[in-house]
C-alpha cells in the first residue's frame, strides 16, 4: 500500500517537505497538500508591493508543478480538525482525509491591536497576499500615500522599506523604547532612528495607540496616549504574530508557545510532524525549544520533516536565530543570543558613520552578534556572512578571540584560520549540496533588475 502523506500549508515548510519526500520516495507515496492560500513566499510580498516583481513571482507552485510531482493539491481549502488517534483530518467542506504521516505547516498570523478603530476600512495588517492587494487597492490613485505603521518590528520594517522605495510618506509608532526591539539593542536601534529621521520618516517610540478614528475625507487619525494625532491614508497594524494553534487545541498534540517538536520535527505523535512558524523546536545556543519565525528555519524544517516522512533518519542540529534587514538603505543584522546580558560583549560604534558592531561571547565562542552599517560598506556585508558561518558551525575561536578584541574589523583572519569555510562546505542537512528549485510560475523567467544600491560593487568592472 502507498504511504499517504498529508501536508497542511503552502509556505516554505510545505513546499520543501513535499519536494524532499519526492526526492527520497521515487514517486511512491501519495501526497495530499491542503492550503487555504495559493502556495507562495511571504518573503516575496514586499518585492511585489514595491513593484520590483509582478504578483505571480511571489507564487512558489502552480498546477504544472503539482502535476509533475504528482501532488493532490487542494488549494483554497482549509483544515478544520485533526484527529491524531484516527489518523485523519477534516476539511471545511466536511470531507475527511486519512494519513499515515501528517505535516502541520500552518504558520502564524498577526496578533492585531485591541483599540477602537482597527476595523475601519484602510486599517489593516500586512502579512498575506490579500493584505498586500488591499494595501495596493487602498493607495491606488493617491500620488504619495501617507501610511502610519503601528509596530516597528522586523516584518513591519521589511514592508516599511518597500513603501519607502515607492516614495510614500511614512510615520512609525512603537510602544517600546526603541525600534526593532526584538532585533537590535537600544544603541544600534538609535542609529536606525537617526537614519530614518534624516529621511523624513517620523518615529514615535514609547508611544501607545489609544484609538484610530475617521477624519475628514476618508483620512484615518491615529490618536496616541500622549495626545499626538497622526493623519494617514492607510494604517498598518504590525504588532507581532502568533502561531496558528487554534486547529491544534484539544487534539492531544503537545504545545507550549508553538507545537513542540523534536530534532526530526516529530510531535508527541511520531507520525505527526510540524515545522516553521508554528513549531517550537531545537535551536542553536539555547537548550530550550524555541520558535524562530524566519524563512531559513522554515526551509530547514520542511526538508528535515520531509526526509523523515519519507523514511530517512535526518536530525536537525537546531536553527540559528538571524534577522537581516535593509531599513531604507541601512543594513542591520543580529544573530543568536544577541541580547544576552550575561555574555561578555565587545562593542564598537561610530554613530556618525552609522557603524555598530557587537560580538557576544560564551567562553571563546561567539554566541550572539549585532551589525549595523551602510549598504556600500563591503566589509560589513562580508563580515556578517563570516560571523554567521562561525556561529552556525559553533567554532571556538581560541586565541583569535583576543585578536578580535584588538582588531574588531578583521573577521577574515579568524574565519580562515579556524577553517570555518571548510566546515560549512562539509555541512549538509540532507547529505548533499542544496539544489535550486528551478520553479518558474507558468514557466516565466524572472526579469533581473539590479538595485542601484548594488552598483558600487560592480563599479570597477564598469569603468
Ligand atoms: C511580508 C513578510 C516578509 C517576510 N520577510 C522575511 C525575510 O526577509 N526573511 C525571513 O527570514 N523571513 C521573512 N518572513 C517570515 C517568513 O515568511 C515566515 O517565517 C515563513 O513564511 C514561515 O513559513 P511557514 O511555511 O511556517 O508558514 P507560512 O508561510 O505562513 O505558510 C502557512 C500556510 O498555511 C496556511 N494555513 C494556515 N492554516 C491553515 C488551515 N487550517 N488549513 C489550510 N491552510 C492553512 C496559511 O494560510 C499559509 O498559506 C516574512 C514574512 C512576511 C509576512
Amino acid at each position: 500500500m502507498r504511504t499517504q502523506q498529508v501536508i497542511i500549508g503552502g509556505g516554505p515548510v510545505a513546499t520543501n517537505a513535499l519536494e524532499t519526500i519526492r526526492e527520497f520516495d521515487d514517486g511512491e507515496s501519495q501526497i495530499v497538500l491542503i492550503c487555504d492560500e495559493p502556495a507562495h513566499s511571504r518573503m516575496a510580498l514586499p518585492y511585489w508591493l514595491s513593484g520590483r516583481v509582478p504578483r505571480e513571482h511571489t507564487h512558489t507552485a502552480d498546477d504544472a508543478y503539482y502535476h509533475n510531482l504528482n501532488i493532490d493539491a487542494r488549494i483554497g481549502q482549509k483544515v478544520t480538525g485533526i484527529n491524531p488517534n484516527a489518523n485523519k483530518v477534516t476539511l471545511d467542506d466536511g470531507d475527511t482525509v486519512e494519513f499515515d504521516n501528517l505535516l502541520i505547516a500552518t504558520g502564524a498570523a498577526p496578533v492585531g491591536l485591541k483599540v477602537t478603530g482597527t476595523d475601519l476600512p484602510g486599517v489593516q495588517p500586512l502579512w498575506t497576499i490579500a493584505h498586500t492587494q488591499s494595501l495596493l487597492d487602498a493607495t491606488n490613485g493617491i500620488a504619495t500615500p501617507r501610511v502610519a505603521l503601528i509596530g516597528a518590528g522586523f516584518i513591519g520594517f521589511i514592508m516599511l522599506n518597500a513603501m519607502y522605495k515607492l516614495g510614500w510618506r511614512l510615520t512609525v509608532i512603537e510602544r517600546e523604547t526603541h525600534v526593532l526591539p526584538r532585533m537590535l539593542d537600544i544603541d544600534s536601534a538609535g542609529l536606525v532612528q537617526s537614519w530614518l529621521d534624516a529621511r523624513g520618516i517620523q518615529v514615535h517610540t514609547n508611544a501607545s495607540v489609544q484609538a484610530i478614528n475617521n477624519g475628514d475625507g476618508g483620512v484615518k487619525v491615529v490618536e496616541l496616549m500622549n495626545g499626538v494625532r497622526i493623519d494617514a491614508d492607510v494604517v498598518i497594524v504590525a504588532t507581532g504574530i502568533k502561531p496558528n494553534l487554534d486547529l491544534i487545541q484539544g487534539s492531544g498534540i503537545e504545545m507550549d508557545e508553538g507545537i513542540l517538536v523534536n530534532n526530526r520535527m516529530q510531535t508527541n505523535f511520531p507520525n505527526i510532524y510540524a515545522g516553521g512558524d508554528i513549531a517550537q523546536g531545537p535551536v542553536l545556543f539555547n537548550d530550550q525549544p524555541t520558535i524562530h519565525p524566519i524563512q531559513p528555519t522554515a526551509v530547514d524544517h520542511g526538508r528535515v520533516a520531509g526526509a523523515n516522512m519519507a523514511g530517512q533518519e535526518v536530525r536537525y542540529p537546531g536553527s540559528l536565530l538571524m534577522n537581516i534587514l535593509d531599513v531604507c538603505g541601512l543594513q542591520n543584522s543580529s544573530f543568536g543570543n544577541w541580547e544576552d546580558s550575561d555574555a561578555e560583549a565587545m562593542t564598537i560604534s561610530n554613530p556618525d558613520g552609522f557603524i555598530y558592531r557587537k560580538l557576544l561571547w560564551t567562553g571563546d565562542e561567539i554566541s550572539g552578534a549585532i551589525f549595523v552599517g551602510q549598504a556600500n560598506d563591503m566589509g560589513m556585508l562580508t563580515d556578517v556572512g563570516m560571523i554567521k558561518g562561525i556561529m552556525q558551525t559553533r567554532t571556538p575561536l581560541g586565541p583569535w578571540k583576543n585578536f578580535l578584541s584588538e582588531n574588531p574589523f578583521d573577521i577574515r583572519r579568524p574565519y580562515v584560520a579556524s577553517k570555518v569555510a571548510e566546515k560549512l562546505v562539509g555541512t549538509t542537512l540532507l547529505g548533499r549540496p542544496a539544489k535550486s528549485r528551478q520553479f518558474r510560475f507558468s514557466g516565466v523567467e524572472p526579469t533581473t533588475t539590479v538595485s542601484p544600491a548594488h552598483d558600487v560593487f560592480f563599479s570597477t568592472k564598469k569603468s
